[in-house]
């Protein structure tokens, strides 16, 4: 379909971050709710392992561009926004 949108993918156990780049607007709210996952300066920038599930989740709900997604592995890949 022409569309090129990039998605990163950032596994950690039953849990996927899910980054959309393009849409990313650098607001930093991730990185201000948890600075142990999200740090631009390293790679990579997201590491979802050093959090819970729930932190992740509840965090990625106040992503205000939709730039952040998550998958649960055990519901089927379905992806929730
Ligand atoms: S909270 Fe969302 S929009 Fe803000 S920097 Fe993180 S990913 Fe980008």
């Amino acid at each position: 379909m022409g569309n090129k949108e990039i998605i990163k993918k950032y596994s950690a156990g039953k849990l996927d971050v899910v980054w959309k780049p393009t849409k990313c607007i650098h607001a930093g709210e991730c990185v201000k709710t948890l600075p142990q996952v999200y740090n631009p300066k390293e790679k990579p920038w997201i590491k979802p392992e050093n959090a819970t599930h729930e932190e992740i989740m509840t965090q990625i709900s106040k992503c205000p561009s939709g730039a952040l997604s998550y998958i649960l592995n055990e519901t089927n890949n379905k992806e929730i926004k």
